[in-house]
């Protein structure tokens, strides 16, 4: 029996348990290599402006602690529950070491929908979740960072709150602050623009580059939002694009920089284009040369894992794609270039660690240098997953997991039980 329970958690036990045989990982490791080490649910209750008091449920999920300090973003986010936290933990782990970071995983979040909150209600539940999680984290404990539906200044009132408890600064408790609050130079785009790099590099093994590819973007956020941008920039054309309020789709090319327009101003894609928009559930399925799925979980899976139509699946978003649909797809033989989420979203986790490190040392690097840094481990990581994979017949994500997975096991053999 677990407490870990849920669609999202099972999809990261199969996948584990998939990896595992792979790896011929014994019973004995199993359990500790995929169950988090500590998972801490606390209540946050705030003052509403209305007078009235609320509570919402918080959770932080720390995998393992068998390399260093635990890492992860933070959710707020309406549905949220421990199994997701968790196994977006566990994801965090393998991501962490497959690019070579010195992090254990964690994830974090409250159940909340942040857009039903006015500002000053989001103000005081960021403080109250900090508040209730300084016991458990720290500079060299965990640290955090944004994720769906958190953002700069979230991240800036979690540092002011911890570091009111300490008595003096402590940028270094989280990343993904703004520049001018121990932020690093390039943090905000590094995830869209990670994919970008990643998708340039698939690009290149078929034989091709940017201009003129057709490109679907599911989810315009932090991530999705920056990938679209620099894709158009590099000369693709964004045919699709969508959020959790409306899709549009125009096989001539999106005016990218007016959606984003009108998402700045209106704060959702809805109400964009009436002659340009398609049910959402038809977005992922229109052809095109690239697919990023950059929202939430399970979006591509058993039942429409067979319309899909791209040749590379960018996997911006963390687990868009079951295990059920990975089967679906190799079944199929059309042989997408799969960029797994552990490879493909990782420059965010690599540029929080950059900034990290740069808090630590109070020495600010510049944006081209965190740049060509975030390129460098990217590179390394992408040739380390497609030699794997080519060496053993096995897919991208099989042969990212297997890399991030024995970095774990390998840690946690030298150290034994404890971390
Ligand atoms: P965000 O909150 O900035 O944006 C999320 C976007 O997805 C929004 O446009 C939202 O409308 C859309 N969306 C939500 N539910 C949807 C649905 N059901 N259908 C279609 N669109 C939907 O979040 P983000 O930071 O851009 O994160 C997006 C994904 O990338 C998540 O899976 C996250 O875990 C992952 N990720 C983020 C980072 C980062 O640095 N922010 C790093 C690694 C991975």
């Amino acid at each position: 029996m677990s407490i870990y329970t849920g669609p999202v958690f099972e999809m990261c036990r199969n996948q584990f348990l998939q990896i595992a045989d792979h790896l011929q990982i014994g019973p004995d490791e199993r359990d500790r290599l995929l169950y988090p080490k500590r998972a801490i649910a606390v209540s946050c209750p705030i003052h509403r402006l209305d007078g009235s008091v609320t509570l919402y449920q918080g959770y932080r999920v720390q995998h393992h602690l068998s390399i260093g300090p635990t890492k992860g973003g933070t959710r707020f986010a309406a549905n949220l529950d421990l199994g997701e936290v968790a196994a977006l933990a566990v994801w965090m782990s393998w991501k962490c070491a497959l690019a070579g970071l010195p992090y254990g995983g964690a994830k974090g979040g409250v159940a909340v929908d942040p857009a039903s909150l006015h500002p000053q209600e989001l103000e005081a539940l960021a403080r109250r979740y900090m508040q209730e999680m300084i016991p458990f984290v720290g500079p060299h404990t965990d640290v955090m960072a944004p994720d769906i539906g958190t953002n700069e200044q979230v991240m800036a009132w979690f540092m002011d709150t911890y570091s009111m408890y300490q008595g003096r600064t402590v940028t270094e408790i989280v990343t993904g602050k703004p520049v001018g609050s121990g932020g690093t130079e390039g943090r905000r785009e590094a995830t869209g623009l990670g994919v970008v790099h990643l998708i340039g590099r698939a690009l290149e093994k078929l034989g091709q580059d940017f201009s003129g590819r057709s490109v679907i973007v599911q989810g315009m956020g932090n991530v999705g939002g920056v990938a679209a941008l620099e894709l158009h920039r590099r000369g693709a054309r964004i045919i699709g694009a969508g959020d959790h309020t409306a899709s549009y789709y125009d096989p001539k090319g999106l005016d990218v920089e007016a959606l984003l327009a009108h998402q700045g101003k209106h704060r959702v894609l809805a109400g964009f284009s009436e002659e340009l928009a398609i049910p959402s559930e038809q977005l992922l399925e229109q052809p095109c040369d690239v697919l990023v799925p950059a929202a939430v979980e399970r979006v591509i899976n058993g039942e429409n894992a067979g319309r899909i139509r791209c040749r590379i699946l960018a996997e911006a978003a963390n687990g868009p794609t079951t295990p059920e649909a990975d089967k679906v797809l190799a079944e199929r033989g059309d042989e997408i270039f799969v960029i797994p989420d552990i490879l493909c979203n990782s420059g965010g986790v690599i540029v929080s660690y950059f900034e990290w490190v740069q808090d630590l040392q109070q020495l600010f690097w510049h944006r081209g240098e965190v740049l060509s840094r975030l390129h460098a481990l990217l590179d390394r990581a992408f040739e380390e997953v497609t030699s794997r994979a080519a060496r053993e017949g096995i897919s991208n994500r099989m042969a990212a997991m297997a890399i991030g997975v024995q970095k774990v096991r390998d840690a946690k053999r030298i150290r034994g039980l404890f971390p």
